[in-house]
């Protein structure tokens, strides 16, 4: 009766500070930004992959399979654990037996994992400890987080040692007594041998004490984690469930834009008053409750783990950015500044902001947006969303983006394309070839079946117009009906979005859908990943919606349909390599197109140590190709570069006109133009044609 009496006050205080705790958090979230989460089944399906089976996890496969072994241990410990609360409410004892085989096999597997856990805690203390992992630091990872760790550290391996020490108790006063045991444990079994002048009495004190021990220990652990970074333990799942099932390369309409851009277009266009409440106060964040819900929550379920910033391009080239950073600041901000909005509701100001207080110019623009930290967080996490916010505050309310990217933006809206470059003289690439101009083909009441989209790099850069003359002689030799928009043809957005200025990028997806549209276009194909992206993804919340191909996705699917034989011997003997660009691979799961067309070119492939969904940016995206880098150690470019270097290749093959110019840029930098090229694979292609 006393235990009873005892376990149910401690139950009680335990549930009452955790309620506390929590709510301090919770309450919070209503002064953050509206999310809508759309389907939930792909959401269950995400949570099913991500935190059922751990995917992500296994990344890293040898300490992933440590990390998903703790985590299944959790769960099939968590049974016995609830057990023991009805046991100490109800007086019973292994209460939850009545379900025979199931609680066997239940109780042998927890009494394993209790094991495996516990020497999971002794690997990770030792990484901490004595390896010290270079991602478990950075200049946001104070003392504080490394004593938070090894504290959590530490009481999970007590729970595990006590776990094992209330089994082996059990079974041994069972032994003595001639109890049935319930359940089976096959470790604590052999540990029971490890005490054979053990008394009945003295095994079944044991056995309280460290059935005490582990159930308390579970209550202050419980209490403590919401103040830890371990906090993770209860936010993970739910922080999958609310996560991104988009492609990453996806960023979300802003629906305030679209009313002030459809106005701009068109003076006379009517809308819907939109509600008030929910209605953003400014355009992107300047503050943590300028986020959204989603991305609060992404920041209380961040585990600190620095996978993100290990992968992050700025950050290994010495930039000051850290995707971690920029949860752990966004979680801080939240905590520094809940109390008062709490007090003094949304109108409250502390003289402080996340932007500039805490995540300087600096950090936000040295983000390339290749969505390898999005990519990499083992809970899908997105930190990039939160970089986009700050940018969109940055430009379009501040008007602070770097200088180069302000006159980029007044070349997409005076030129429509980031370069000083008439509009007028986008069809200059194609002098001397036959392209069909859709006009033309309307005109004469052709509805040619695609629209090449030439895109900005394609129509200006001179290197890429290299390459945009050598695919449409490949879709000439293949018969292709397809048309180009030519001088129509304006700027994607793709930059301008990603760089902040959703306003221009608005504008320019709303003009160039009203002449796509007019052309009633169906299918586009394109030689750039980010207009790639950009028009698969995110027109068709504008009202553009087509079936979009990247290059090397047509030819792939033109080899397979047997139309293309690349065969020759061109490039027989020499070594290739591959970069992955982000917005093809990263943003849309495409990694195998580009591989299947090199397949089919005899010549020697060769993969980078970081390839497909690892594989590192090449440091133009996010604006990066149109300013100068932030100051760090070295340059992205040069770094990828180096890496494609190593694998000994002499040529270097891309399919995105900005990974081009980065490519040529390093080959240039590293003095290797003799030994190696740079090829886009559709010049590959055209030269194994011979065209
Ligand atoms: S998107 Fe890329 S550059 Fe930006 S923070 Fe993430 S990893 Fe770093
Ligand atoms: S954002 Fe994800 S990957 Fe980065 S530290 Fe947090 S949990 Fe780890």
């Amino acid at each position: 009766m006393i235990k009873q009496i005892v376990f149910s006050i401690a139950l009680l205080i335990t549930l009452g500070i955790f309620a506390y705790s929590i709510q301090r958090y919770f309450k919070y979230f209503k002064f953050t930004r509206k999310k809508s989460l759309g389907s939930i089944g792909k959401r269950l399906w995400k949570t099913l992959d991500v935190a059922g089976f751990q995917v992500k996890i296994f990344r890293r496969p040898l300490i992933g399979l440590v990390h998903a072994l703790v985590f299944w241990g959790f769960m099939i410990i968590l049974f016995g654990s609830i057990e023991m609360v009805v046991d100490g409410l109800f007086r019973t004892e292994k209460v939850f037996s009545v379900l025979g085989g199931v609680y066997t096999f239940l109780m042998a597997f927890g009494d394993v994992f209790a094991l495996i856990i516990l020497v999971a805690m002794i690997i990770f203390l030792t990484r901490r400890l004595i390896l010290h992992v270079k991602r478990f630091s950075g200049v946001e990872m104070k003392p504080v987080s490394e004593y938070d760790a090894v504290l959590a550290l530490t009481i999970i391996f007590v729970l595990m040692v006590s776990l094992l020490g209330m089994n082996t108790f059990y079974l041994k006063w069972a032994a003595l007594t001639g109890a049935v045991v319930e359940g089976a444990y096959p470790v604590s079994h052999y540990l029971m041998s490890w005490f054979p002048h053990m008394t009945a009495n003295e095994a079944w004190t044991l056995y309280q004490v460290n059935w005490w021990t582990h159930i308390l220990l579970i209550f202050i652990f419980a209490n403590i984690l919401p103040y830890s970074k371990h906090f993770h333990v209860f936010m993970s799942v739910p922080n999958v469930f609310v996560s991104k099932v988009d492609p990453l390369g996806y960023v979300e309409n802003m629906e305030s834009i679209t009313k002030e851009v459809k106005l701009m277009l068109d003076p006379n266009a009517t809308f819907e008053e939109a509600p008030a409440e929910g209605a953003p106060e400014r355009f992107g964040a300047l503050d943590v409750e300028d986020l959204n819900w989603v991305n609060y929550f992404n920041s209380l379920a961040c585990t600190e783990c620095g996978r993100c910033t290990s992968v992050c391009p700025a950050n290994i080239t010495g930039k000051l950015l850290s995707p971690r950073k920029v949860m752990m600041d966004t979680r801080a901000r939240m905590k520094e500044k809940g109390p008062g909005l709490v007090k003094e509701g949304k109108g409250f100001d502390d003289g402080k902001h996340l932007v500039m207080d805490y995540l300087t110019e600096e950090e936000l623009w040295a983000c390339t947006m290749c969505n390898a930290c999005a990519q990499e967080c083992p809970i899908n996490i997105n930190q990039p969303s939160i970089i986009l916010e700050a940018r969109r505050y940055l430009v379009m309310e501040q008007s602070k983006a770097p200088a180069e990217l302000n006159t980029m933006f007044a070349n997409i809206e005076n030129n429509g394309a980031p370069w000083q470059y008439s509009q007028q003289d986008r069809m200059l690439w194609a002098e001397g070839l036959e392209v069909p101009l859709m006009a033309n083909k309307f005109a004469n009441n052709e509805k040619p079946e695609y629209l090449v989209w030439v895109g900005s790099a394609g129509a200006i850069d001179d290197r890429y117009k290299k390459v945009m003359r050598e695919f449409v002689k490949i879709l000439n030799h293949l018969k292709v009906d397809y048309a180009v928009l030519g001088t129509e043809e304006s700027d994607s957005g793709d930059v301008a979005r990603r760089t902040g200025n959703e306003m221009l990028f608005q504008m320019q997806a709303l003009t160039n859908i009203e002449i796509l549209n007019g052309y009633e276009v169906k299918k586009i194909i394109t030689c750039d990943p980010h207009d790639f992206n950009t028009l698969k993804n995110e027109y068709g919340d504008l009202g553009g919606n087509y079936e979009v191909k990247h290059h090397t996705q047509f030819l792939q699917d033109a080899i397979a349909e047997g139309k293309l034989s690349l065969d020759s011997d061109k490039f027989a003997g020499k070594k290739i390599t591959y970069h992955d660009p982000c917005y093809l691979g990263r943003g849309n799961g495409e990694y195998d197109a580009p591989r299947t067309i090199l397949k089919a070119i005899p010549s020697v492939k060769v993969e980078m140590e970081k390839n497909r969904s690892f594989a590192m940016c090449c440091g133009a995206g996010g604006g990066q190709m149109f300013k100068e880098a932030e100051k760090g150690e070295k340059e992205v470019f040069i770094e990828r570069t180096e890496q494609a270097l190593e694998t000994g290749a002499s040529i270097i093959c891309t399919a995105c006109p900005f990974c081009m110019t980065m490519m040529t840029d390093g080959i240039k930098y590293k003095n290797k133009e003799e030994e190696v090229k740079n090829y886009d694979i559709a010049e590959l292609v055209s030269i194994s044609l011979g065209l």
